[in-house]
């Protein structure tokens, strides 16, 4: 415990945890060494218009390929690099990364970066995006970031500065997992968002007439809607689903149905493609988790 101690905040010790913390020292190790290792890779989840189904664009989704224990889930090993002090680093790999290969994409497709609240507060952060649009050729406006409830949490001094400096670069904002969380109305207002993405706990089987999801998800597009925002269903998997999605207006759907996150050769062919149809697109290599 301290010799882990010295790395920061991993500092917690008990006997009958001896296993578990072992285990996490020795995935936070590996991590560390996963970027300079060719083990993380960046997929590609198609984003819809509902009406049309032009894709709209795709969002940018980190994998770690662990040479020993396979794929492990980013809502896995995320969490271990915000608190490990890992998350600057592979966020901006990721930036990086994704920004280069959407260069390849017809024009109006845009990308989609999460953001992490830790990566937000960073006083570097808007320089370091301005520099990797401008060393991939993208144009700004196609590049959308996806950031939490959390940054409004570990707000620093500077937020309101940090969301109109981005919005100044020309980027676009998209507030990630809405309805989740804390879910303040004051959130709306404080900040500049293009696209409010709606969580897919609300989405999911929405259609079912027992439940009041899709009540939920009618408020929050007309909330949208009065504020000038998109709004993207995410997790949509069945036709019930998308019928009702489309029914109750979401301009955007994210899910199954439409496409798995895709590896970046596969991606790019349905980026030049004109539209994408429910079901019509698989990506047979990632398993359903
Ligand atoms: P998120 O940003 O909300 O991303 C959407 C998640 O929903 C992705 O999971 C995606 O694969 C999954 N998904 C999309 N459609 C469906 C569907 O129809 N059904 C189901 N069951 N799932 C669907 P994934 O890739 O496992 O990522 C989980 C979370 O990890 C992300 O949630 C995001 O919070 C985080 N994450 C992933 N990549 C990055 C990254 O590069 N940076 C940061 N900071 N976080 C990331
Ligand atoms: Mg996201
Ligand atoms: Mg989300
Ligand atoms: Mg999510």
């Amino acid at each position: 415990a301290a010799k882990a101690a010295g790395r920061g905040k991993h500092c917690f010790y008990e006997p009958s945890m001896h296993s578990e913390a072992a285990d996490r020292q020795a995935l936070e190790n590996d991590l560390r060494q996963a970027i300079d290792r060719g083990e993380l890779e960046v997929n590609y989840q198609p984003i819809v218009r509902a009406a049309s189904e032009e894709v709209s664009g795709f969002e940018s989704l980190v994998r770690w390929n662990h040479p020993v224990r396979g794929p492990i889930s980013p809502a896995k090993f995320i969490p271990l690099a915000e608190e490990c002090g890992l998350i600057g680093s592979i966020g901006h790999w990721v930036m990086e990364t994704a920004l280069k290969e959407a260069a390849h994409w017809p024009s109006h497709v845009r990308i989609a970066i999460n953001l992490s609240p830790i990566q937000f507060n960073d006083p570097g952060i808007v320089d370091a995006i301005a520099k990797a649009i401008d060393d991939s050729g993208i144009n700004p406006g196609q590049v959308e970031l996806e950031i939490t409830e959390g940054v409004f949490l570990a707000e620093g001094e500077s937020a309101d500065e940090t969301f109109a400096r981005l919005k100044n670069l020309g980027v676009r904002l998209a507030l990630d997992d809405f309805g989740t969380g804390y879910s303040s109305l004051g959130y709306l207002k404080k900040a500049p968002f293009d696209k409010i993405k709606i969580d897919q706990s609300f989405v999911r089987g929405a259609a079912s007439p027992t439940n009041r999801n899709s009540a939920i998800i009618r408020a929050i597009v007309t909330l949208a809607e009065s504020l000038e925002m998109e709004t993207c269903a995410e997790g949509v998997e069945t036709h019930d689903d998308l019928a009702l999605i489309r029914e109750l207006g979401c301009s955007h759907v994210q899910g199954y149905i439409f496409g798995r996150p895709a590896k970046p050769e596969e991606a790019r062919e349905v980026a030049n493609r004109s539209r994408v149809e429910a079901d019509g697109f698989q990506c047979l290599r990632e398993p359903r988790h």
